[in-house]
């Protein structure tokens, strides 16, 4: 069943667990991730980013649309880092249940401004939306965005307060530590889990993990512990994906999509089904 974002995290905020939001690129990869979703009876939020949905082109979000709908798990269909007010419209228009405004970047009353914008529109026709505050970092040239890892600024927890009540977001992406993309070898990431503890305890609403590639699983599974109801993940899926259709493809005879991807699907699957699990997401289907 499709569902927006608001209803999706409701039941996941009150039920203590995290909602996984895998980023898609292809419409083999939303299969897949449909699929494991239905396998393990999990909730789940389509991600696609405004590259992604450049790729995938606006033809096939029908088709995910009716993925979603005959769905045996709640899906919601969100604009992952919405960069513009013309971009929601868009999101909008073709039909997507929920949406981010990114607006962390900017100076924080113009982060207010624009996501308060984006609020009345997407409210207006029944979606909800996802704000940010504070900095994600940004390991890599292929990671979304974000900046140097060095220069992350925390979310301050009473600004968290007073973005949430101006704006009416109906969650909020905190930056406790972590960055897009992957993690090199040598940086050891952290997550700063007294803050989150924090930020919750004054506001009770969805909080989202963003960049949760490459970080230890134990921190991952505390966040969710302690608040946390949304963690995307990109980089690992595509990781998975990809590793295995090169190992695929040095048999250089094959030629036909469906010999070469269904083993890199099978990998994908493989490594969202172990987030789904430390998300506590699964059989949490039941609860819709
Ligand atoms: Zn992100």
């Amino acid at each position: 069943m499709l569902l927006n974002g608001r209803d999706l995290l409701a039941v996941a905020n009150e039920h203590n667990f995290a909602v996984p939001a895998f980023n898609i690129s292809d419409f083999a990869m939303f299969n897949g991730i449909l699929e494991i979703s239905e396998e393990r009876q999990a909730p789940l939020i389509v991600a696609i980013h405004p590259d992604e949905v450049s790729h995938l082109g606006h033809n096939a979000l029908p088709g995910i649309i009716q993925g979603a709908h005959r769905s045996s798990v709640p899906v919601a269909i969100h604009w992952d880092h919405g960069g513009s007010y013309e971009q929601i419209l868009t999101a909008i228009q073709i039909g997507f249940t929920s949406v981010m405004i990114d607006g962390s970047m900017l100076p924080y009353e113009e982060n207010v401004a624009i996501t308060r914008r984006v609020v009345e529109a997407a409210h207006a026709v029944g979606l909800s939306v996802e704000g940010e505050l504070g900095t994600i970092g940004k390991l890599d040239e292929q990671a979304e965005s974000g900046v140097a890892v060095s220069a992350i600024t925390h979310t301050d927890p009473a600004q968290a307060v007073d973005f949430v009540r101006r704006t009416g977001v109906d969650s909020l992406a905190i930056a406790i530590g972590t960055a897009h993309g992957l993690y090199p070898k040598h940086v050891k990431p952290e997550l700063k889990l007294d803050l989150l503890q924090e930020i919750k305890a004054l506001l009770p609403i969805p909080l989202v993990l963003h960049g949760g590639s490459g970080n230890p699983d134990d921190e991952i599974g505390q966040s969710v512990k302690l608040g946390i109801n949304k963690i995307n993940i990109s980089s690992d899926i595509k990781v998975a994906y990809h590793d295995k259709m090169r190992e695929v493809l040095a048999d250089l005879t094959l030629r036909e999509p469906n010999t070469i991807q269904p083993p890199a699907l099978a990998a994908m699957k493989e490594v969202a089904a172990q987030k789904i699990e430390l998300f506590d997401a699964a059989g949490k289907a039941s609860l819709y």
